[in-house]
């Protein structure tokens, strides 16, 4: 059986670490499997980098910078590799340019567009255990790339694809993905099974345990991936294509945001194209908008809010008075003291009154709702930030999640 195995910084945060995983994986080996590991950098190594990039300049030569961030991985590749030689086995380490992990060109947030998998066969026809760095790739032109932040998931789910894998085990530090953050909700549990989609809504959401774009790759090309903790040997979570007969309840979590903040533009004229360039603006600076909601007033103004992350606010200030005169709007707004609370379930879809219950759920706390967002299994509700913490857990219980 070949198994896709990665494990996270925080798995190989220390040589003690490592050497634990090492034992995992020669554990899985003596059972005759064939193992492909993937292998993300030790610990906090990828900050590190980063900012030891910072302190050369404020502006890194993007590049440069995979140069720079992309060797993490394979100082944690050549230690696996040696602890596995120590446990009385057979290893090889790979980088992406070894192995043949084709990219874009996209430095810093490269996609994967091909992986050659001749050189890992025959390292597995030799009865080796092979281990990839994560994260990286190589152009046509033979230039390092990294696949952005958390990248090495995407490097597993997609080797495990290419290579026909059995199964994808992605190990974290946490015991899989949970119906809510347990910091915020403590009645929060484990979830045995998602869906692609619902995990998708939790990942973007905030409670990120996988990269967004390995849970895209694994939807499309349905890769069957279990999440799970390199510390215990716990079953974890499940993240699949969604089946009649799957026991996923209507709702699977209770994502949370405090991380964002609000823009409110007053007194625009309402005309066709103003929308188009406040948005416009923000795109063409890279500013990703969440929730957006327009109101009209009977004197053909209208005002837009719109939230963004909270660390983009005062660039986002900064465009939107720019163009605030060519606009002819009144005044321009903040408010960072917001949260965000939602619901995310596949069962929404076929169960009418989830968005009333919601709603209802936080009025009997006297939370007052600011703005609301919804999908076909999402229901996003902006609130105060002080009343996350109240909302998100009596929404966790008044679903029945608890
Ligand atoms: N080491 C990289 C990062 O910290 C990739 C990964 O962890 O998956 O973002
Ligand atoms: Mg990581």
């Amino acid at each position: 059986m070949l198994i896709v195995q990665k494990y996270g910084g925080s798995s190989l945060a220390n040589p003690n670490r490592i050497k634990k995983v090492a034992r995992r994986i020669t554990g899985l080996k003596k059972k005759n499997n064939h193992l492909v590991v993937v292998v993300s950098a030790m610990g906090k190594t990828t900050d590190e980098l980063i900012s030891l990039s910072h302190q050369i300049t404020e502006n890194p030569h993007k590049r440069e910078l995979d140069m720079l961030i992309s060797t993490g991985e394979q100082i944690s590749a050549a230690l696996l590799s040696m602890a596995i030689y120590n446990e009385g086995f057979k290893a090889v380490s790979l980088t992406a340019s070894q192995v043949g992990i084709r990219t874009d060109n996209s430095f810093t947030k490269a996609r994967i567009k091909g992986i050659d998998t001749v050189r890992i066969n025959k390292e597995l026809s030799e009865d080796n255990i092979v281990i990839v760095t994560g994260f990286q790739g190589i152009t046509e032109e033979d230039e390092i790339t990294t696949l952005g932040r958390g990248g090495s998931d995407t490097t597993a789910v997609a080797l495990a694809r290419c290579l026909d894998a059995e199964s994808c085990e992605i190990y974290t530090d946490v015991d899989g993905v949970y119906t809510a953050d347990p910091r915020i909700v403590p009645k929060a549990k484990k979830l045995d099974i998602i869906s692609y989609d619902a995990m998708l809504e939790m990942a973007s959401l905030g409670s990120v345990v996988l990269q967004t774009r390995a849970v895209e790759f694994a939807k499309k090309y349905s890769v069957v991936i279990h999440l799970r903790s390199s510390f215990n040997d716990n079953p974890g979570t499940i993240i699949c294509e969604e089946v009649i007969t799957m026991e996923e309840p209507i709702i699977s979590g209770i994502p949370t945001d405090s991380n964002c903040a609000k823009i409110t533009i007053i007194g625009i004229p309402d005309k066709p194209g103003t929308a188009a360039e406040i948005f416009q603006a923000l795109a063409d600076h890279g500013i990703n908008v969440d929730i957006i909601v327009q109101s009209q007033s009977p004197d053909k103004k209208a005002n837009i809010s719109f939230t963004v992350d909270r660390a983009d606010i005062s660039t986002s200030l900064g465009i939107i008075e720019k163009i605030k005169e060519k606009l002819g709007a009144e005044k321009v707004l903040s408010d960072d003291n917001i949260a965000k609370v939602s619901i995310v379930g596949v069962g929404m879809k076929s169960h009418p009154g989830i968005a009333a219950k919601m709603f209802k759920i936080l009025g009997d706390k006297r939370i007052n709702i600011d703005m609301i967002s919804t999908s076909e299994i999402k229901i996003s509700c902006v609130i105060e930030k002080s009343k996350m913490e109240q909302a998100a857990n009596a929404l966790h219980s008044g679903f029945g999640l608890d």
